[in-house]
């Protein structure tokens, strides 16, 4: 295709975007009454035999995918998390599209490697991460460094499969830190059904799914009145398992629950962690690690030392366009070496004085995913992600005291960080009710959790273009159905 062709479409696709975001409120945040099937016939059956124009393929999309879209920047989206979709992180995206590079390695295209590094140094000295998880602006024994992946998941599936390798050499070799590449097998294979792996039961149930994926048992440990994980249950759970001849492994612990927004108190999770030997200690901050950008909120992250990794997610709740998991290890070397492979294809001089992205998880091709982040952190500055952030703060805290104020509902999480868990003081029944009328106006759209072992409806505010104006109408029609409900029921 001839590029000057994309200087004309570009310019029209930019004007599309930005009306497209300029207009949002003019649109439904949901689809409207669409089955599975919806779409295929309204296309073609076939690739077309002969080019079609850009105008076409456009109309098409505004017109027929388009509507089976939920718009997760809506305002009045407030389900899952709200997505983001700051213009300097599409920039970066339109970039690494169109320069298109495959940064496998460092010498496959050096900037790929060096910028990555750089920007999640940034990154984790905004987050005020330990000194440990820096690789170049770091103090020189630091040994640790962070890359990027694809989802929180990936990062959680690429540190089980390190600590897992970790595991069962120390189990062959009887002692800790002994790299040696290359194992693997029947052999290594007999260690899988004793190694077990622990998170609570409000970790994310990606936790659980790469624990299957790895062959490996998991075991949910119970949460405390404020549903974090309750630190003794941990060491329970861990003695007993030794006792009954299984190898704890791997604890995960969470830095904003998906469902309550909870924060795990990695303190006392890292000090169980430390009492017995050779147990990885993975965070998981996906949406709550953003908020150790505040200097108010850095009491969250106490006990990130104890911590082998860590992932923070950008796309959960710093404006940025997915795919974008930051996830940092304490060591470099003894993580990368579950993934080490050797090619001639993929040798270069350099290999021993840089460590090649291929080594930080099971893809090998990279795209030039950086870019983004290196266009959102200049572009925003430490400073505008603290504005934001101390925004969504507020307009949760608003949300949260629009529903205490009315003596029919409760609030029942500690809504202070974008994520407000509340119901009706009724049974769960009349609970669900109220959310699936909620739900059925298509207006808004929440979530069922669980919440001090309470059904709650989930709301959450972490978006940019969701104000005290836009959850106080939301709020008017959750109040109106709650009324209705009422004499639904009385009838
Ligand atoms: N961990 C937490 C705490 C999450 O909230 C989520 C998703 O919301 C995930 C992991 C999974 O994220 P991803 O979609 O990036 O795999």
């Amino acid at each position: 295709k001839n590029y000057e062709e994309f200087r004309t479409h570009g310019k029209v696709l930019i004007d599309y975007i930005c009306n497209y975001v300029k207009t949002i409120e003019k649109r439904p945040a949901f689809y409207e009454n669409l089955k599975p099937g919806f779409l295929a016939p309204q296309l073609p059956s076939d690739m077309p035999e002969n080019p079609e124009s850009f105008t076409n393929v456009l109309l098409d999309f505004d017109q027929k995918i388009l509507p089976g879209m939920v718009h997760g920047i809506h305002p009045d989206f407030f389900t899952f998390f709200g997505t983001g979709n700051a213009y300097p992180s599409v920039i970066g995206d339109m970039l690494s599209g169109a320069i298109a590079t495959v940064g496998f390695s460092w010498a496959s295209s050096p900037s790929v490697t060096e910028l990555e590094y750089i920007m999640l140094d940034w990154y984790a000295k905004a987050l005020n991460l330990p000194d440990f998880f820096l690789s170049i602006n770091s103090n020189k024994n630091s040994k640790g460094g962070g890359a990027l992946q694809a989802s929180a998941t990936d990062a959680m599936m690429s540190f089980m499969i390190a600590a897992r390798d970790r595991a069962i050499k120390q189990q062959k070799n009887g002692r800790r830190d002994s790299h040696q590449p290359g194992l693997g097998g029947n052999e290594d294979a007999a260690y899988l059904p004793k190694l077990v792996c622990y998170a609570s039961v409000n970790a994310h149930g990606c936790v659980e799914k790469v624990a299957n994926l790895c062959m490996v048992k998991y075991r949910s440990v119970k949460v405390d009145a404020d549903d974090k994980m309750k630190a003794s249950a941990l060491e329970n759970a861990i003695r007993e398992d030794l006792e009954n001849g299984f190898i704890p492994f791997f604890v995960v612990g969470t830095s904003g629950t998906t469902e309550q927004g909870a924060f795990d108190e990695l303190d006392k999770i890292g000090e169980v962690c430390s009492k017995f030997q050779g147990i990885w200690f993975h965070v998981d901050a996906s949406y709550g690690g953003n908020f150790f950008m505040l200097p108010s909120k850095r009491y969250l992250s106490v006990g990130l030392n104890y911590a082998d990794s860590i992932n923070v997610n950008p796309n959960k709740l710093l404006l940025t366009a997915a795919d974008c998991t930051c996830a940092w290890v304490k060591d470099v070397q003894g993580f990368v070496e579950a993934f080490d492979v050797e090619a001639l294809y993929l040798k270069h001089q350099y290999e021993e004085s840089i460590v090649d992205l291929r080594h930080w998880g099971t893809p090998l091709s990279r795209r030039f995913r950086s870019l983004k982040l290196f266009f959102m952190f200049r572009m925003y500055g430490l400073e505008g992600f603290q504005a934001f952030l101390n925004k969504v703060i507020d307009v949760g805290e608003h949300f949260a005291t629009l529903v205490t104020s009315d003596s029919r509902f409760r609030v029942k999480n500690d809504a202070k960080n974008g994520i407000v868990c509340f119901r009706l003081n009724r049974n769960d029944h009349v609970n669900e009710s109220l959310l699936k009328m909620i739900n059925d106006t298509k207006k808004i759209h929440l979530l069922p959790t669980i919440c001090k072992k309470k059904m709650c409806l989930r709301f959450v505010v972490n978006r940019e273009y969701c104000s005290e104006a836009q959850v106080k109408r939301a709020w008017l029609l959750i109040s109106h159905y709650a009324t209705n409900l009422r004499d639904e029921i009385k009838r």
